[in-house]
């Protein structure tokens, strides 16, 4: 059986000399692992090899959910160029790909996730090329947020994830664990070994993501090394990605 859907390419590796095999965000059928036979060749059904983080229609043949299915046809109508000018902004779409990746299931659809990932790689090619840093790393952050909340691993950022008590001015910090799924407060820290100390201007971003567009650098890196901590002890190991976003005297 054939399906047509549009897609969103967030890995490809050689098969062959001519042929790839590509993992596709598909905005109705969910993550699709399919081989691209003769890809690589010059003129191929595909007009070249396929590129990562392009994205456009795509057939391919249905074979059932544990095999790779077969792409018949991509016509990538947005290559996203624009990223290639930037080495963070295509590090940064990398890794959220790599994350998207990771943390979804074979045909498992999530309509709004798909959307918020192409206007995320969309807002990184229309960065100029010497665009700051701090407007690439505040994107990256939310769609972070929105992968964990889409794929139902929403952190508590609002208010101590152990005793309920809301996040208020008062707080002169916070914390975040992973064991906890979120922030938790001064009294609670402690119970939880794992957890990360965060500066108040971090904490009162993550508490209050539309204050996320204001920070400074510093905070977002701060936050940023909080989130790749947390997507290692979910997924269990180090996303590859992961260095190429962070500052190295992190
Ligand atoms: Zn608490």
């Amino acid at each position: 059986m054939l399906t047509k859907d549009r897609g969103i390419c967030i890995r490809a590796v050689d098969y062959s000399e001519t042929s790839q095999v590509v993992t596709f965000f598909a905005r109705l059928s969910g993550k699709v692992g399919a081989i691209a036979k003769g890809s690589k060749r010059p003129k191929s059904a595909f007009d070249g090899p396929i590129e990562v983080l392009s994205s456009g229609d795509i057939v391919f043949t249905d074979t059932g959910k544990d095999k790779l299915a077969t792409l018949t046809e991509y016509q990538p109508n947005s290559w996203r160029g624009g990223l290639r000018k930037n080495l963070f902004a295509l590090d940064s779409a990398l890794f959220a790909a790599e994350l998207l990746n990771r943390l979804t299931h074979d045909c498992d659809p999530h309509l709004l996730l798909f959307d918020q990932f192409a206007q995320f790689l969309d807002d990184l090619d229309g960065q100029v090329t010497d665009g700051p840093r701090s407007g690439i790393l505040v994107r990256l952050i939310l769609f972070q947020l929105a992968l964990l909340r889409e794929v139902g691993l929403r952190p508590v950022l609002n208010a101590c994830a152990n005793c309920k008590r809301p996040f208020s001015a008062d707080w002169r910090e916070g914390y975040f664990s992973s064991a906890a799924n979120g922030m938790v407060c001064r009294d609670c820290e402690m119970n939880f070994p794992d957890r990360l100390r965060l500066g108040l201007a971090a904490a009162r971003c993550l508490a209050n993501v539309r204050q996320m567009a204001e920070a400074r650098e510093t905070t977002l890196d701060e936050i940023e090394g909080v989130l790749v901590r947390h997507f290692t002890e979910t997924l269990g190991q180090p996303p590859k990605m992961a260095r190429h976003v962070q500052k190295r005297s992190r």
